[in-house]
């Protein structure tokens, strides 16, 4: 047991109160007023009585925003805890799947818990993954749409390419920051039913601490999904975290105002540290992912960590000398931007 499990280092939560966190992606506006008031009501209701067991008001909500059905719709604890019932669910000993081999640290986790064998494909050399590799596979795939850290996002034309070649096997599309880019592969949900789609409300709509996320895709994938969970805990989700949710779903105006003001940052900011010597890659999320070209991200790291911001440096080859820097307000983002022009 002991070497199968190898567990997941999250980003570092920082107690100093002045600090500005740029390291796990967290949204830096607060949820929608909706949630709080939900949430408030819920909790004069009355926290003695267990939560619905199917989430189905929930179900709902997020099927109605998404055109489905809530047949087609699975809920969890955040969606790692999603992620880790597919793994188990849809992936299997013996049978090799691929995700890339720059992407989310926790899939090699899972895969070594669960004892699924895994091949890691390697990214171009500008980190775009290469489409074709995926076709084809022995066991299924996983991918991130944008890929973390890379922030890089996937045509669904080339998406869609991946589910066609794996007819028999799943293809999971992990869309945590589809939100801040420019196509879901959701609409790909009704002609495929090897196509499962999950998402998060950890990041566009400032909930990391509620813990809710989803999965999106045809109804005996979905069914697979929840008799992994009836196995493990009836009620993954507390109440608090299923009226929040509804209620983020249901306030769509502030979500696409905060999502807007994310994007523009990310404009800004990227354009702002161009002028100071870094590369960029083009993001579609709510971080960046960048290099400079003289001075080490290593160091980088530390001057800004000694300052009070902390930011993501994955001590790792190919991307070592490489920073993943969260988006925040235009505010902290001025404040990260004249620090890095000391260091320079
Ligand atoms: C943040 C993130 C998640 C996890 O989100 P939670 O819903 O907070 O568990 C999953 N996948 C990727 C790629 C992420 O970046």
């Amino acid at each position: 047991m002991a070497k199968r499990t190898e567990p997941y280092i999250p980003g570092e939560q920082v107690s100093r109160q002045d600090s500005i966190k740029l390291n796990t992606n967290e949204n830096p506006y607060p949820p929608s007023p909706a949630v709080i008031t939900a949430i408030s009501k819920e909790m004069e209701r009355g926290l003695q009585l267990y939560p619905s067991p199917t989430a189905n008001e929930l179900c709902q909500k997020i099927g109605q925003v998404y055109g489905l059905a809530p047949e087609e719709v699975f809920v969890g604890n955040g969606s790692d805890e999603v992620l880790a019932f597919s793994f188990m669910a849809f992936f299997e000993p013996g049978k090799k799947i691929r995700f890339p081999s720059v992407t989310y640290s926790f899939y090699p986790v899972y895969a070594k818990l669960f004892d699924i064998p895994f091949e890691e494909i390697p990214l171009h050399e500008d980190f775009s993954v290469p489409i074709k590799r995926f076709y084809q596979s022995e066991g299924g795939v996983i991918l991130p749409n944008p890929n973390a850290p890379t922030s890089l996002y996937k045509e669904l034309d080339q998406i869609e390419a991946i589910i066609q070649n794996n007819p028999d096997q799943v293809v999971i599309i992990d869309e945590a920051y589809i939100d801040f880019a420019s196509g879901s592969a959701i609409e790909l949900v009704a002609k495929y039913d090897n196509l499962l789609v999950i998402q998060t409300t950890s990041k566009s709509r400032s909930l990391a601490g509620l813990r809710v996320g989803f999965a999106l895709g045809n109804k005996t994938l979905i069914d697979a999904l929840v008799r992994i969970k009836d196995s493990f805990n009836s009620y993954t989700l507390d109440r608090l975290a299923l009226v929040g949710a509804k209620a983020a779903l249901e306030d769509q105006v502030y979500f696409k105002k905060t999502t807007e003001m994310i994007i523009k940052t990310r404009q800004k900011t990227s354009d702002m540290l161009t002028t100071l010597g870094f590369n960029i890659l083009p993001s579609q999320a709510n971080f960046l992912f960048v290099t400079h070209a003289t001075v080490p991200a290593e160091m980088i790291y530390g001057q800004l960590k000694e300052a009070g911001i902390i930011v993501r440096h994955f001590n790792k080859p190919p991307i070592d000398n490489y920073l993943r820097i969260t988006i925040g307000t235009d505010e902290q983002m001025g404040k990260l931007v004249e620090k890095l022009k000391e260091i320079i």
